[in-house]
């Protein structure tokens, strides 16, 4: 008999009922130190005291109206984010997808009222995530997210990452836009060279064509900047976030520049529940959190000692890891065993990591872990190595 939740996961065997900071309870009362954050989620750490006194605040006054209401909560959180960054516009979702929806229908609509109808191709890379919506599995085009819902979306050209050449082949008068990732995170924590955005950013201009970031797993102070287009110094168009931005709640956004939101004019797109009073209570808090310099700073200077730790972790194993990548506190661990060996190793020395995409193991912590906290999880992937090397000899 099919469980009563749809098996479309593969789940751990792992029943958390409680969390505290980056520590996570079971059932049993056995306690997991949390270095994914329910996949970069929790930036602040599970029952965060202040976002927890923020969301039930908010609870005993006003959960949901509509967006056929104005929403000050709304408002507020839309000015902080225009205030912080490239965008003069925002619109809220619940989830990373609809924001990567709602960009994709703005750059499609931007062009349309822009009398270039036949601008319509959007180029996407491989290995890339954006959501599983129809239309975003389309967008990321790898056979694992689109085999057996076909038909998909058409529309949609992928071609590899971090290569420039291939780019430019491609563009033509009938591209919309180009979708990355400043950093590919359910591909394995991949970068992009600093070079290939900036090319990827003067190809735009000289093309007319519109610039989205994915920055749903590497935004919201993830890499030790606000944003991580701002380590590149390059501006999007249009920019996808959401992950961080509730600290836990489902809350998303999607971000544009006044030009690029031209098109979404009254009944153009919509959602039931984006933006709503609760979600936006939380997101205006974490927002308030992280986007201060201090806190920054302070993520810039744990991913200095985890990169540190994860380098000498390197060189005591060399048969187990192969690479560490990536910025600030989203940091990919290539390993030379199976990724999912070092995970349920992790399990049972009470360490919680994430797989990703070309053998990584990631290490997605709250963004406001301590450095004695670091200092365990370094040690616990050290006994965890230990532990696959003597099964391995
Ligand atoms: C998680 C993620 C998404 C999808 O977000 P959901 O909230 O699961 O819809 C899209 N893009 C990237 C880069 C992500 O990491």
């Amino acid at each position: 008999m099919i469980d009563s939740v749809l098996p479309s996961y593969s789940r751990a065997n792992l029943r958390f009922v409680k969390g505290e900071g980056v520590w996570l309870f079971t059932e049993n009362g056995e306690k997991y130190l949390d270095m994914g954050a329910g996949i970069a989620v929790n930036c602040l750490g599970h029952a965060n005291p202040h976002l927890t006194k923020i969301l039930t605040d908010q609870a005993g006054n006003l959960w949901h109206t509509s967006n056929l209401y104005q929403i000050p909560n709304q408002e507020k959180l839309a000015n902080n984010l225009v205030q912080s960054t490239f965008a003069d516009t925002v619109f809220f979702t619940n989830s990373g997808t609809e924001s990567m929806e709602c960009a994709i229908k703005m750059a499609r609509k931007f062009h349309h009222s822009n009398n270039d109808p036949d601008r319509t191709e959007i180029i996407t890379f491989e290995n890339s995530f954006h959501g599983r919506s129809l239309a975003m599995i389309s967008a990321a085009g790898s056979e694992k997210l689109t085999k057996g819902f076909e038909p998909i979306l058409s529309g949609f050209i992928q071609i590899q990452y971090n290569n420039i050449e291939q780019l430019t082949e491609v563009v033509s008068a009938k591209t919309a836009a180009i979708v990355l990732e400043p950093i590919q995170g359910e591909g394995g924590i991949i970068p992009a060279q600093e070079r290939f955005l900036s090319q990827v950013k003067k190809l735009c201009l000289e093309n007319g064509i519109l610039l989205i970031l994915d920055e749903i797993q590497c935004g919201v102070g993830r890499t030790g900047t606000l944003f991580a287009y701002e380590e590149y110094n390059v501006m999007p168009d249009i920019m996808a976030i959401a992950k961080g931005i509730g600290g836990g709640f489902p809350l998303g956004a999607c971000l544009a520049t006044e030009r690029a939101a031209q098109g979404m004019t009254a009944g153009t797109h919509g959602s039931t529940y984006g933006g709503n009073p609760l979600a936006c209570a939380v997101g205006n808090a974490v927002l308030e959190i992280i986007n201060d310099q201090k806190f920054l700073d302070k993520v810039k200077n744990k991913s200095l000692l985890l990169k540190q730790k994860l380098a000498y972790l390197l060189d005591q194993h060399p048969d187990i890891f192969e690479e560490v990548r990536g910025k600030g506190l989203m940091i990919g661990l290539k390993c030379k065993i199976l990724n999912s060996d070092l995970i349920s190793a992790g399990y049972q020395k009470g360490l919680i990591t994430v797989p990703g995409g070309d053998n990584t193991v990631r290490l997605l912590p709250p963004l406001n872990i301590t450095n004695e906290e670091i200092d365990l999880a370094v040690t616990m992937l050290d006994k965890c190595a230990n532990h696959l090397k003597l099964k391995e000899g």
